[in-house]
């Protein structure tokens, strides 16, 4: 399978979360409840509008699930899905982040405090995990895709499958190091904390599932 390569000033903003000394990983996550919970947003306004589509609140969620013994955070939603190639056009390439810029022009004077302060987005995913796997099901369409990245040097996408409308995002947690701290990614009371101090405001239920030891 062809790897394809992210665009340069993408793995630039890539490159930057995979280092990261950042203090505030644990951002990552608001990031990815953000994301599936615009998504939700999206498929919510056209079930308004369109009078095939009924929005039955029940029906849209967002869920975590952890694995310990795999080591895998799972964060999916039943939100709008991506197709093809809005998988490769979105999370691919840095569409509207400053944050890149911004950096650039203030790195002398504060090296890490910028990541939290500007949506650095689907990237932040790469400060916490050494791979990370995009199922996706688009609204509308009978095929799913998986996109998968373990960093800068690309990422593939292939035809997969899925039963449902919507986006499935595994992050396979980085391992401890002597100096960086990943396991508490995979723990509940952690994630619960997490939840609650950045994505309490979200409209829709956060479901979480945690196994393993
Ligand atoms: P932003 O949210 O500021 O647009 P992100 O980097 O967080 O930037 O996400 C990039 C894009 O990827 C989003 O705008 C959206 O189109 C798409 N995307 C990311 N996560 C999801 C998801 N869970 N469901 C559908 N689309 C998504
Ligand atoms: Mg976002």
């Amino acid at each position: 399978m062809e790897k394809k390569q992210f665009q340069a000033e993408s793995k630039r903003l890539l490159e930057m979360m995979i280092n990261s000394i950042y203090t505030q990983r644990e951002i990552f996550l608001r990031e990815l409840i953000s994301n599936a919970s615009d998504a939700v947003d999206k498929i919510y306004y056209k079930a308004l509008t369109d009078e095939n589509l009924t929005f039955n609140k029940e029906d849209y969620f967002i869920k975590i699930t952890a694995d310990k013994a795999s080591r895998t955070l799972t964060i999916s939603d039943t939100g709008i899905g991506m197709t093809k190639d809005e998988l490769e056009n979105n999370l691919g390439i840095i569409a509207k982040s400053g944050s890149l810029a911004f950096k650039k022009e203030n790195e002398a004077q504060d090296g890490h405090n910028i990541i939290g302060q500007f949506g650095v987005g689907f990237y932040s995913a790469f400060m916490v995990a050494d791979q990370v796997t995009v199922t996706s099901k688009a609204l509308g369409s009978d095929e799913a895709y998986r996109w998968e990245s373990t960093g800068a040097d690309g990422y593939t996408i292939e035809p997969t499958g899925k039963d449902t409308v919507g986006t499935e995002i595994v992050l396979k947690i980085k391992e401890n190091t002597e100096e960086d701290q990943y396991d508490e990614f995979l723990e509940q009371y952690r994630l619960k904390a997490i939840v609650k101090k950045y994505s309490d405001f979200i409209r829709y239920p956060i479901k979480m599932d945690i196994t393993g030891s």
